[in-house]
C-alpha cells in the first residue's frame, strides 16, 4: 500500500540488510537511496564469475543458504531461482579425511570400529570427561561432550586458528550443543530449506534492489553529516565506525584468501577443513562444487587464513568476548542518543548473523519502521536486542 506522505530514506550498505529494508520501504512508497562504499552490491555475500575459469566464486568466503523460516525462503525465491544444495563438509586430520559434523561414520573411522548408534553413544559417553560438571570454557565443553581424542583431532587446532587464542580462553557458549550425531547424516545443516542461488547471491540482491523508488550509489562512503539530509537513516556499517571509533575499536577476526587454480577437480568437495595446528590455514574452498549443476574444466580454490582484523581489513566475525561486550554497551548507549538513525545487520549490531536471520530482521525492521511512522512514534536505534 502506498503511503500518502513519502519519506526520504538513506540505507547505508547494499548487503542483505540494506537491500531488504530498502525494498520493503520502497514498496511502501518511500524514496530510498542506497549507498555502498564498495564497487559491488551484496556485501559479504557477493559472488562473481572468475574470469579465468568461469566458476562462480564466493568472494568473501563460502555462503550456503539454509533456513526454517518459510517467509524468508519464499522471499528469496521471489527474486531468483534456487537450486538444491546440501552442505557436506570434510576435514583432514591425522593423515585421513573424515566427515563433519562428527557423525557415526566419523566415529567409526576415527576409532577403527563398526559400532551401531547405541554402542557409539555409550562409547562416546565413556570418552567424555565427566569430572567437568559445569563447563566454563570451549575446551571444557568439548572435553565434557566428546573427550580428549576427538577434541584434539577436530576442535582444538581449528578453533585455535579460527579465533587466534587457545580454546581454554573462549567461552563454552561457542560450542552450544552436543556436536556429534549418532547416525550417518552428514548434512551440515538441520534446516528445512537449503539451497544455492543459481546465478549467485549478487544476482539475488540485484533483484531485491530493482525497484523504481530505489536509487543505488556504489563507491560511495557514507559520512555522518548526511544524516541531516534524510528523514531517517538505516546504517548497516560497523557500529564503532559510525562514531569514528572514538571510544576504541570493537574486535573482529578477518580472513585472508589465497587463491589458486587447478585443472580438473582439486579436492572433490566444496569445503575441506584442516583441523591441525601445523597447517596454517583453516580450510580450502573449491568454489565450483557450490554449483554442482555447472560444468567447468578449470577450478578456483581459496586457502582461508584467519587473523585479527586491523583498521583497513574487512571485518568478518565479531569477537564478543568480555572486553568487546563492555565497549559495545558504550556504543549502544551513544547510538540510542541519536534520533534519526537505526543500526542494522551484522556490523551495525555487532553480531554474527546468518543470511536468513539477516533477512528476517530486515523484514521486521522495515515493518517496525512503517508502524512507527504510521503512529507518529519515535523510531528506535535498534529493533533487536544487541
Ligand atoms: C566467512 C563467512 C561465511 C559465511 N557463511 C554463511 C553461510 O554459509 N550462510 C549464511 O546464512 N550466512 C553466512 N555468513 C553470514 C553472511 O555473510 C551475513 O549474514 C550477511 O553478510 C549479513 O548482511 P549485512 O547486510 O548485514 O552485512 P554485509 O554483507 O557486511 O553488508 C554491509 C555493507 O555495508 C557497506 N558499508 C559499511 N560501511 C559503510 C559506509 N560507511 N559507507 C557505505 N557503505 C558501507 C559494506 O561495504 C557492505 O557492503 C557468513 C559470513 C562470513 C563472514
Amino acid at each position: 500500500m502506498e503511503r500518502s506522505v513519502s519519506k526520504e530514506l538513506l540505507l547505508v550498505g547494499a548487503g542483505f540488510s540494506g537491500a531488504v529494508i530498502g525494498r520493503e520501504l520502497a514498496e511502501a512508497g518511500h524514496k530510498v537511496t542506497v549507498v555502498d562504499a564498495r564497487s559491488h552490491i551484496a556485501g559479504n555475500c557477493h559472488t562473481e564469475r572468475d574470469a579465468e575459469t568461469g566458476v562462480m566464486v564466493h568472494v568473501y568466503g563460502p555462503h550456503i543458504f539454509h533456513t526454517d523460516d518459510q517467509e524468508v525462503w519464499e522471499y528469496v525465491n521471489r527474486f531468483t531461482t534456487f537450486k538444491p544444495y546440501v552442505n557436506r563438509v570434510k576435514t583432514t586430520s591425522k593423515g585421513q579425511v573424515f566427515s563433519l559434523p562428527i557423525n557415526l561414520h566419523t566415529i567409526n573411522q576415527f576409532f577403527d570400529k563398526t559400532m551401531r548408534p547405541d554402542e557409539a553413544r555409550e562409547f562416546i559417553e565413556a570418552q567424555a570427561d565427566t569430572s567437568i560438571e559445569d563447563p566454563q570454557t570451549f575446551e571444557e565443553q568439548a572435553l565434557r561432550f566428546v573427550g580428549r581424542d576427538l577434541y584434539e583431532a577436530f576442535f582444538k587446532g581449528y578453533t585455535q586458528k579460527q579465533w587466534g587464542c587457545h580454546p581454554s580462553k573462549l567461552p563454552a557458549s561457542i560450542l552450544k550443543r552436543l556436536p556429534v550425531r549418532f547416525n550417518y547424516n552428514d548434512n551440515y545443516f538441520f534446516h528445512r530449506f537449503q539451497g544455492m542461488p543459481e546465478e549467485g547471491y549478487t544476482k539475488l540482491v540485484e533483484g531485491i534492489l530493482d525497484h523504481p523508488n530505489i536509487s543505488l550509489h556504489l563507491n560511495t562512503r557514507f559520512e555522518r553529516e548526511q544524516v541531516d539530509e534524510y528523514d531517517h537513516v538505516f546504517y548497516s556499517g560497523p557500529l564503532d565506525g559510525f562514531f569514528d571509533n572514538d571510544l576504541g575499536r570493537l574486535g573482529y577476526r578477518t580472513l585472508d584468501f589465497e587463491r589458486f587454480t587447478y585443472k580438473g577437480d582439486y579436492q572433490g568437495c566444496a569445503v575441506m577443513n584442516y583441523g591441525e595446528e601445523s597447517v596454517p590455514y583453516t580450510r580450502i574452498t573449491e568454489h565450483k562444487h557450490f554449483s554442482p549443476w555447472e560444468e567447468h574444466e578449470g577450478s578456483v580454490c581459496y586457502r582461508e587464513y584467519s587473523r585479527a582484523c586491523e583498521p583497513e581489513d574487512v571485518p568478518y566475525y565479531p569477537i564478543r568476548l568480555v572486553d568487546e561486550k563492555a565497549l559495545l554497551a558504550k556504543y549502544v548507549e551513544k547510538a540510542r542518543q541519536l534520533d534519526k538513525v537505526t543500526f542494522v545487520g551484522r556490523l551495525g549490531t555487532y553480531r554474527y548473523l546468518d543470511m536468513d536471520v539477516t533477512i528476517r530482521e530486515a523484514l521486521d525492521t522495515a515493518r517496525g519502521f512503517l508502524d512507527r511512522v504510521e503512529n507518529s512514534e519515535p523510531v528506535p536505534a535498534f529493533f533487536v536486542d544487541v
